[in-house]
């Protein structure tokens, strides 16, 4: 098949993009390079550097493209809620601009990713794609905009979609930006160094990790999976996790008898979120395979920046 992937050079747009061209799909990349890394991508895949919002370039890519994987975003929850607007322009734009562009080129299939984040607070946990979204950041109201748009743009032009909610993704090649930087990268950069591991709040707060090659796995069943036109599909491990837990398990892998270090800020986010991945197992046939021990190791292993 032909896809063009948004975010290509990103942490799974890159992954994705690999493992598609492994396959002997053609793969075309788009991304800005605002944080991703074309070094990441294997030669198979076309890379070329630009805006999603770039309508005459994406008519270009798009050409002969049987579906398209949306990923191109800015993703930092934190950092959305000192820049709401560049959060907006992005991850709302950006969308708009790329369902306009697949209407003009004819394009049949889109797979936006989204994220658990919409979700909010939900009393009940795990929590099922049914329930009330209550985004909590500009990034969370960003991606449930994504997700209506994708959806109503598709249904008045016959594009099918697909709209899968990752919850937390992490592996080899996860973006480490100076601020705001995701758990569990933080917390393997720390431990190897020998440092203390910082936990904001109680860390008690839960969350669902999953494993990189699972997230790659859902996203190509997506690609082709029958009768899920207009789903929104949650992608998790279906594991509820303490942060606290996370840290001790790094702390256990890496032979660190480094401290965890709790602070009082009331930063943590949410206190508990976990998928309930049912439906991605009915529509998508889709088991994780890595538990979080086995993931973290791996990402230990395969990650030069967490060699010891
Ligand atoms: P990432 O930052 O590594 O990837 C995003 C990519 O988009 C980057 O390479 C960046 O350069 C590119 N980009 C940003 N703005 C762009 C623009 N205007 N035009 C073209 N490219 C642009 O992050 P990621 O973790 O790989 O996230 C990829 C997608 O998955 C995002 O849509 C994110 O919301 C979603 N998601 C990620 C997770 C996770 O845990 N990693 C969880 C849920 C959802």
């Amino acid at each position: 098949m032909n896809f063009l992937i948004t975010g290509a050079a990103g942490f799974l747009g890159s992954a994705l993009a690999n493992q598609l061209a492994r396959e002997g799909h053609q793969v075309r990349g788009l991304d800005d390079l605002s944080t991703g890394e074309p070094q990441a991508l294997m030669e198979d895949v076309h890379f070329t550097r630009g805006d999603v919002s770039d309508r005459p370039k994406l008519w270009t890519l798009l050409q002969d493209v049987d579906c398209v994987y949306h990923l191109a975003a800015r993703v930092l929850v934190a950092e959305s809620l000192l820049y709401p607007r560049e959060y907006n322009a992005v991850n709302v734009g950006g969308t708009v601009s790329l369902m306009e562009a697949m209407r003009d080129v004819g394009v049949g299939r889109v797979v936006l990713i989204s994220s658990g984040a919409v979700y909010g607070d939900q009393q009940e946990q795990p929590v099922n794609e049914s329930v009330h979204p209550q985004p909590h950041s500009p990034y969370a109201v960003s991606k449930l905009a994504a997700e209506y748009y994708v959806n109503t743009i598709g249904a008045l032009w016959g594009i099918g979609t697909a709209i899968l909610r990752v919850f937390n993704a992490y592996g080899p090649g996860q973006h480490l930006p100076p601020a705001h930087a995701p758990l569990i990268p933080t917390f393997l950069r720390q431990a190897v160094r020998g440092g203390t591991l910082v936990v904001h709040g109680d860390g008690r707060q839960t969350r669902d990790f999953i494993y990189v090659s699972d997230v790659v796995r859902a996203m190509i069943a997506a690609a082709t999976a029958p009768n899920i036109n207009q789903e929104v599909i949650n992608i998790g491990s279906g594991e509820e996790t303490t942060v606290r837990q996370v840290a001790e398990q790094v702390l256990q892998l890496t032979g660190n008898r480094g401290e965890i270090l709790y602070t009082p800020r009331n930063d943590a986010g949410v206190s508990r979120l976990c998928a309930d991945i049912s439906l991605a197992q009915k529509k998508l046939s889709f088991t994780p395979r890595h538990s979080l021990t086995d993931g973290l190791q791996l990402t230990l292993e395969r990650d030069p920046r967490f060699k010891s």
